[in-house]
């Protein structure tokens, strides 16, 4: 039914490749977030499905039915924008059924249509109000309902909640999963905010540069990212990434070295550079390693900067050199100091300016090749089976 499917998919303007060669096959009701920085390609992508916007090449196809030269009004799609675009003059039950009146359907199914939709995002007792009487959250509620009339096979979303208050969009964020539940309908959703992607979406689609970085469930591109960019860009605050070289027994990053045997790893060797990627809640205090199963040597570290949080605290580390300017009392950081960044428990006892210990989560670690920027594991207790082990033993090697 309402699956959707980009095969192939770019877009150029003149100079500028907006899309590149993108390949999604959205399933029948699914909560697809595309989502990336600003101007990497998601609105471009969603206008493509919508039909807003030609593709340079490629297809594009809405249940089951090609519709890649079909104008949007066949596609059987529904669109909410950012801007709010009501009716000034008209009221809540005007503002919704204004397409439907507009296509002649009869009073009665615009009725049954307008009631239902209300009922669904909790408009029931505002249908007679006009816009300028309404919080943004429910102006956004209308156009939404406005969609929903037109019972179409897959919501399309550009940034719906990006002009609502920091508190409002969280509150909406439960409104859409809910919406979605209750409609049964696919959705395709368009957010730079990675947060917002991770708490609705059953997929993520992670665009960076028009280009397709990864296509999975939150948590797996959380726990799994493909490659650096979608290891930084998903998860708040940002992983930690350090830069080293492997050796005989593992990797040495310029300020600590983590054990495991390169021989393991598949088309790595001694001398390569890898970036180790590690999250700030898979940093911890030497004295709680044994929360952890397989802790890495410690690590000296001095505490820099505190940001309590209430359910956690963030600490920034400096590791590596740190020459003090001593004298006036004054002490300032080297500039060959590193930052890593590590989450803890808000009961620590953890003060600034102290030399610590720290150990990263082994299970935890993540290693990506530097040049390529491909993920290479997602632990270093191997071997393991993870992702990217497919087609990594090599037939009749040892
Ligand atoms: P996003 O939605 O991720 O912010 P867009 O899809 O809007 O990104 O834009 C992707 C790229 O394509 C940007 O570099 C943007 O400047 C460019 N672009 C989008 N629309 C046009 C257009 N009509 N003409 C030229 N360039 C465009």
């Amino acid at each position: 039914m309402g699956e959707v499917i980009l095969e192939d998919v770019s877009k150029r303007y003149q100079d500028v490749t907006a899309v590149e060669d993108m390949n999604l096959h959205i399933e029948d009701g699914e909560f697809v977030t595309l989502v990336g920085p600003s101007g990497c390609g998601k609105s471009t992508t969603l206008e493509t499905i919508a039909g807003l916007t030609k593709p340079t090449e490629g297809t594009i196809t809405i249940a089951e039915r090609e519709v890649t030269d079909l104008p949007p009004k066949d596609r059987g799609i529904a669109m909410v924008f950012q801007n709010i675009a009501l009716f000034p003059h008209m009221d809540v039950y005007d503002n919704i059924s204004f397409g439907l009146r507009l296509r002649d359907y009869e009073t009665e199914e615009v009725d049954r249509r307008v009631e239902r939709a209300a009922e669904i995002v909790q408009l029931e007792g505002m249908l007679d109000r006009m816009p300028d009487e309404m919080s943004g959250g429910q102006r956004q509620r209308v156009a939404i309902a406005r969609a929903i009339v037109r019972e179409p096979e897959v919501f399309l979303m550009d940034e719906p909640l990006a002009n609502l208050d920091a508190k409002l969009r969280v509150h909406m964020r439960t409104e859409l999963q809910r919406l979605h539940k209750e409609l049964d309908a696919t959705i395709v959703y368009v957010t730079h905010d990675q947060a917002e992607a991770m708490t609705m979406s059953s997929r993520i689609a992670v665009i960076n540069k028009g280009e397709l970085q990864q296509f999975a469930p939150p948590l797996t591109c959380y726990n799994e990212p493909a490659n650096l960019f979608v290891a930084g860009f998903i998860g708040s605050p940002s992983m930690n990434f350090a830069e080293g070289n492997v050796d005989e027994t593992g990797l040495a990053t310029p300020d600590y070295h983590v054990k495991f045997e390169p021989g393991n790893l598949p088309d790595v060797a001694p001398g390569d550079t890898l970036t180790l990627g590690v999250r700030p809640e898979d940093v911890h205090l030497r004295e709680d390693a044994d929360s952890i199963a397989n802790p890495t040597e410690p690590i000296d570290a001095r505490t820099d900067v505190l940001e309590p949080m209430g359910d956690e605290i963030f600490v920034y580390l400096l590791t590596g050199e740190r020459e003090r300017a001593g004298g006036g009392g004054m002490e300032t950081e080297a500039e060959d100091a590193h930052q890593l960044l590590m989450s803890v428990d808000p009961d620590s006892d953890v003060d600034i300016d102290e030399d610590v210990q720290v150990v990263l989560d082994r299970d935890r670690v993540h290693l990506f090749d530097t040049a390529t920027g491909d993920a290479i594991a997602h632990t270093l207790e191997f071997p393991v089976s993870g992702p990217e082990a497919t087609g990594t033993e090599a037939e009749g090697d040892d």
